[in-house]
């Protein structure tokens, strides 16, 4: 069944139809009923699921009847891309509806968004840094707010923004709805949970949703030879977007670089950047202009690219959560999408975690061909690896917290890199050893670096 069962407004189903949107996903199913009657819902689900439609569409038909220009929806959100995600989901659907939001997040001029609250606006998008000095300084008015929503309350949380969101909700009327997504449910989300929400409607949406349309591929390699790997695989694997995780800023910039030379329109996102170029890197990569952006976890946060046919984990990431995270940005909505992830030996008790997640033993592939013997080149130690604590806990609060605009300290690089120029292996055809995927790979066109012969 489509979106008619939701009896919508004329004009929010025909933004639907505009976005292209024909069948609900689970959590839509399962959120937007309760959600229009009025209640709360705790809802769990990650990034890829259709969560923002979730939420966004019965908002709209809520503020389709009474008075506007005033702030009655709220949506906070961990990180800009999201909240302009939001913001861009809210404006596409309700196109015809004539309803206004703004997006309020530090790293940019406050003035703007004051005059687009003056002006009016019914639905405003969040970060928690600037909305409070919004409040703090009565340049907004959140007493006529009706619908609290706390996206990501996860990563909210991991940013340590809880705090900020306790004042927050201090500064909002208690008769209020209030809905919560969250793609984990960790002690400190459930008590926050059991504050904010008023006899909550639970959806969920299973936790290794992104396993039906995302197939799993490890790649064991040695550090040191990481980018020739990285080289070879994209030279031989056809892929529409690639998104690449790094473990630090610096290295999504030395990879980024690499590619550049190799002939790739890549970008890197990094949370050094300003804001003006993290969304040109962003908007080129959305655009198809930047075949690949490598990112880091932080940086990448809220990236929605319904195209990404593969994400690489170029570094394995600190926990299971933030792998399902990373993958939740390929195999979106339906579409297939490929994990590949470089596995050094040291990773191997993080493959343990994230196979248990999965709940099933992850495929290890070897390139043939590729010479898994080389040595280093001399002063080339390619990342070297810093020493890593595993299962610790994702750094809260300084890691690129949009109020302060601060960015995580970069990791110790041991010695610097020197880039592996070029992949050191055209001369031979190497496959994968698992053989092509015919099924994924029929529609997608395997990227030719610009200068390729
Ligand atoms: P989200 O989980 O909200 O970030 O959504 C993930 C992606 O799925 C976005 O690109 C949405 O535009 C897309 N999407 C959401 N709902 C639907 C739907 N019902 N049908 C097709 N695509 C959808």
């Amino acid at each position: 069944m489509g979106f008619s069962q939701f009896k919508l407004h004329p004009q929010i189903t025909a933004g639907v139809k505009a976005i292209g949107y024909t069948t609900p996903t689970p959590i839509q199913l399962q959120a937007i009923p309760p959600v229009l009657q009025g209640k709360d819902v705790m809802g769990l689900a990650q990034t890829g699921t259709g969560k923002t439609a979730a939420f966004v569409l019965p908002i709209l038909e809520r503020l389709m009847t009474g008075p506007r220009g005033r702030v009655r929806a709220l949506i906070i959100a961990p990180t800009r891309e999201l909240a302009e995600q939001i913001h861009t989901a809210a404006g596409e659907l309700g196109r015809q509806t004539k309803l206004r939001s703004v997006t309020i997040y530090g790293g940019v001029g406050v003035n703007p968004q004051i005059q687009k609250l003056r002006a009016g606006v019914e639905i405003v998008v969040a970060c928690p840094g600037r909305l409070l000095d919004h409040i703090n300084q009565g340049t907004i008015d959140l007493s006529h707010l009706e619908v609290l929503v706390l996206d990501e309350a996860d990563r909210m949380f991991d940013m340590g923004f809880l705090p900020d969101i306790r004042r927050i909700i201090k500064h909002v009327p208690a008769k209020r709805q209030t809905l919560l997504f969250s793609a984990t449910m960790p002690d400190d989300i459930r008590r926050l949970a059991h504050e904010v929400l008023h006899a909550p409607v639970t959806v969920q949406v299973g936790h290794t949703a992104p396993a039906n349309t995302v197939s799993h591929a490890l790649y064991p390699i040695p550090q040191h030879l990481k980018t020739a790997l990285l080289l070879e695989v994209l030279r031989h694997t056809d892929t529409e977007s690639v998104l690449i995780f790094t473990r630090t800023k610096h290295r999504a910039k030395t990879v980024g670089r690499k590619l550049e030379q190799a002939g790739y329109r890549a970008a890197s996102l990094q949370g050094n950047l300003s804001q003006n170029k993290r969304q040109a890197a962003l908007d080129g990569f959305r655009s198809g202009s930047h075949q690949i952006l490598v990112a880091t976890d932080i940086a990448a946060r809220g990236i929605d690219v319904s195209l990404i046919s593969h994400v690489i984990n170029y570094d394995m990431p600190d926990t299971a959560d933030a792998y399902t995270h990373r993958i939740g940005r390929t195999g979106r909505a339906a579409k297939t999408g490929d994990a590949f992830t470089f596995v050094t030996q040291e990773d191997e008790p993080m493959v343990r975690s994230i196979e248990r997640v999965l709940g099933e033993k992850v495929e290890r592939r070897t390139v043939k061909g590729f010479d898994y013997k080389q040595a280093a080149p001399s002063r080339d130690t390619e990342f070297a690896r810093p020493p890593r604590q595993h299962q610790q806990r994702r750094k809260p609060a300084t890691a690129e917290r949009p109020r302060t605009h601060s960015a995580a300290a970069p990791r110790q690089q041991g010695r610097q890199a020197q880039p592996a120029h070029g992949a050191a292996h055209r001369g031979h055809a190497p496959q994968h050893s698992t053989g092509p995927k015919t099924t994924q790979t029929a529609v997608r066109r395997t990227f030719k670096p610009k200068t390729s012969r």
